[in-house]
């Protein structure tokens, strides 16, 4: 009956599993009703506070006997913690008990009625017996059909008897009638009258067809009477009045019980105090844990640089160019972040072409003046070439040596590189990450920058360490990602983004094609060729393997020559010599080849200005982020660009997200769209290590309480480093269990 959860994937086995808890549907309250598409959940996240404390089996409670225990326990259910924490998946506003005649036929409905006939009979086109009651007011009739039932359900239908009905009302006929309605009797109510599932907001929980939700909430209404008050709170008193929290007793209580007065809007949107307080709650410790994790980086002492005013004009004239204005206000964060003592850790996020190798050189000049030397981190050794090239040629005259360590060179090379790092007479090092951590010492390393997504680990800031060296880390990522989700996965970082282009940039104009329009592509590449300009046409990985993608791309060359004879092509990928690519990237860069067909080696940072249009076969096998990133090699120079996008056999979804292409250049905004579309996890993709499971707050919806979570979290630990005051014991404990193994807080809480 049930079926996977629909939706992103969850990574599992995180410190609070459950997948989907707690994410109630975001709109309406009627989303609730198709029970049951959801349901495969594992495991539901009892806090570490309320563990030892909450364990009391649901056997134990009255009315739950082995069989519906055993249900129960399929669902991950098998104590009153689970019941506690299993939340509700949405909301059911049946706090109007209508008449029999105020039902509407097409709608969801509640009323009250006394049963006057409940029997057995025979479905013509089932072939199977089927069971029709009749309940009645004063104001008319009501059928209520099942056509699968126990048999102990055929006996509660005696007349006389008074229920609840509520579902789907339709019409059967002229008889208004509801198949499978959920009822409760009216005389079972409790003493005190109370009803759990009419006249009131109703909570309907995932995964509980078998269990029933009557039997379900009964459940709930025990445990929550029982044990809800052994509930310890874990938000200190004044944080948590202070950004007006219910505690988290108020929380669980209305959310499986809202109160009568509730909005029941705010419940089915997730949006009430009570969700507001476990997402703050989820968020605040999560960034206790990042901002453990910076300060572990901040204490240890670094070098403070002289970066006044002068220094940092000094450094300025390097550059061919103005700054842009958020060029400057990236390089005065980092300069402040250099002079202070404890050693900068920032993320400098931008869009492609906004100018970050800039910022990254002013940077090194920065410790360059200061007499340290400066490290730049690439992901690949084609882009450590390529930022040696213009570091090089900026710096021309200065007497400032620049050293490549890449084993692309020859060994013998990479020697010698390494003996002038060693020295010191090279103040400047591009390479790969073997660059730190491969045993080439430095002199006086005082600054690593790190280019493009490859984040700067713990064991390699340890490596360092090791090394008797703490340097300034400045991390640059051209993968913009929205602010949220950059707080959660960069968290530990201070973050600076460049939101603004270079002058002069024109946007790369965008379509979709598909395979069988492609020759429109060509005839476009055909006449940018024409005027000179040169082409890139990407080929993905098609198989899991790289040779297949390899393959692609060749016989993508065999077929491109066919198609533009005359021209000059070359291929180009992953696994030729670096020599021989950078024999063809030269050659491309110089103009003596037409079209580059390559595989996706050129996805980041390579910059050749005359490169006009930027082809992409498969464009429905990546990421939007990727694709922004492919696009943004063209349109670097004075020349109108293009970008074509061919998607061979995208459908929906798919193809609603390539159109994200056509309709901005902008990376901040695509991210927004990649992330929505896809969700966290597939948008960080193989970078998603970083993403921890949330399972009350959503990036997209609560970003405020994020930064407010955020903001309190690292006031309390810069004013409680150690989390050792007692108001943060149960903070302290939650953090640990949580992160401990993933933020590698033990090394550095
Ligand atoms: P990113 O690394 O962020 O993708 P780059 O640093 O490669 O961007 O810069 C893209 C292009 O813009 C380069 O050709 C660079 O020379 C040029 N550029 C950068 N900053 C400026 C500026 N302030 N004014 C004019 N051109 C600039
Ligand atoms: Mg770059």
């Amino acid at each position: 009956m049930e079926a996977p959860e629909p939706g992103p994937k969850r990574k599992a086995g995180a410190a609070r599993g459950a997948a989907g808890k707690g994410k109630p549907p975001r709109t309406g309250a009627e989303r609730v009703g198709e029970e049951e598409k959801g349901g495969g959940r594992s495991r539901i996240g009892v806090p570490a506070f309320a563990k030892g404390i909450l364990e009391q089996p649901v056997e134990e409670v009255r009315g739950i006997g082995p069989h519906l225990a055993a249900l129960l326990a399929k669902k991950g259910i098998s104590h009153a913690g689970h019941v506690l924490y299993n939340l509700p998946r949405g909301y059911q506003d049946r706090r109007l008990v209508g008449t029999i005649q105020q039902l509407l036929p097409g709608q969801k409905g509640l009323t009250v009625g006394e049963v006057v006939e409940g029997r057995e009979i025979f479905n013509p086109r089932s072939r199977k017996k089927m069971l029709r009651v009749v309940l009645a007011d004063h104001t008319g009739r009501l059928a209520l059909t099942f056509f699968h039932y126990w048999p102990s359900t055929m006996k509660r239908f005696v007349p006389g008897r008074r229920f609840f009905a509520w579902g789907d009302v339709k019409l059967f006929g002229t008889q208004k009638q509801i198949v499978h309605p959920e009822l409760e009797e009216v005389d079972d109510l409790d003493a005190g009258g109370e009803s759990l599932s009419a006249g009131r907001i109703v909570a309907v929980y995932r995964g509980m067809d078998e269990v029933g939700q009557g039997r379900y909430r009964a459940l709930a209404r025990a445990i929550v009477d029982e044990h809800l008050g052994l509930v310890p709170e874990i938000l200190p008193e004044a944080l948590r009045r202070e950004r007006a929290l219910p505690t988290e007793q108020q929380a669980l209580q209305s959310l499986h019980f809202p109160a009568q007065g509730a909005d029941a809007d705010a419940l089915a949107a997730g949006a009430s105090p009570a969700h507001r307080r476990l997402a703050y709650e989820e968020l605040l410790l999560l960034s206790i844990g990042l901002a453990l994790k910076a300060r572990g980086v901040q204490v240890e002492p670094g070098h403070r640089f002289d970066t006044s005013p002068p220094r940092i004009e000094q450094a300025l004239a390097a550059l061919p160019f103005e700054p842009t204005g958020a060029q400057r206000r990236a390089i005065d964060a980092i300069a402040a972040d250099m002079a202070l003592p404890s050693p900068m850790n920032r993320l400098l996020q931008g869009d492609v072409g906004s100018g970050k190798t800039a910022v990254a050189l002013v940077a090194c000049l920065l410790a360059v003046q200061d007499g340290r030397q400066a490290a730049l981190m690439a992901p690949t050794e084609l882009l450590a070439e390529q930022h040696h090239r213009s570091f090089t040629a900026l710096l021309e005259g200065k007497g400032i040596e620049v050293a490549l360590l890449a084993t692309g060179r020859g060994q013998k090379a990479l020697g010698q590189a390494r003996e002038r790092v060693a020295s010191g007479a090279a103040r400047i090092a591009i390479g790969t990450h073997a660059l730190v951590s491969q045993g080439s010492a430095f002199r006086e390393l005082g600054l690593v920058i790190i280019d493009e997504q490859h984040r700067f680990g713990v064991e390699q800031r340890a490596d360092l360490i090791g090394k008797g060296l703490r340097p300034d880390v400045l991390v640059m990522t051209a993968t913009p990602i929205p602010r949220t989700l950059s707080l959660v996965v960069h968290g530990e970082l201070t973050q600076t983004v460049i939101d603004e282009l270079p002058p002069g940039r024109k946007p790369v104009g965008t379509k979709v094609f598909t395979a069988k329009t492609r020759e429109k592509v060509y005839q476009q590449v055909e006449r940018q060729l024409g005027e000179g300009r040169q082409v890139y046409v990407v080929y993905p990985l098609i198989e899991e393997s790289e040779r297949s993608e390899l393959e692609d791309a060749t016989q993508g060359l065999a077929k491109l020559s066919e198609r533009f004879p005359g021209r000059r092509l070359a291929l180009i990928h992953g696994q030729m010599k670096s020599e021989e690519r950078d024999q063809v990237m030269a050659a491309f860069r110089e103009g003596s080849i037409d079209l580059l067909v390559s595989t996706t080696v050129i996805e980041v940072g390579v910059d050749v200005p005359n490169a006009a249009v930027m082809v992409v076969e498969h464009a429905e096998r990546f990421g939007l982020s990727q694709l922004h990133q492919l696009r943004g090699r063209v349109g670097r120079g004075a020349a109108r660009s293009f970008c074509f996008l061919i998607d061979h056999g995208s459908e929906g979804r798919a193809r609603d997200r390539l159109a994200v292409m056509e309709r901005t250049n902008d990376g901040f905004e695509i991210a927004a769209a990649d992330l929505e579309i896809r969700g966290p996890g597939e948008f960080l993709g193989t970078r998603q290590a970083g993403l921890p499971e949330l399972d009350f707050a959503d990036l997209s919806r609560d970003a405020r309480l994020l930064e407010q979570a955020r903001a309190d979290a690292f006031a309390l630990v810069r004013s409680d480093p150690h989390l050792s005051r007692p108001e943060h014991r149960l903070l302290k404990k939650e953090v640990f269990e949580r992160f401990a193994e993933r933020m590698s807080l033990a090394q550095v809480g």
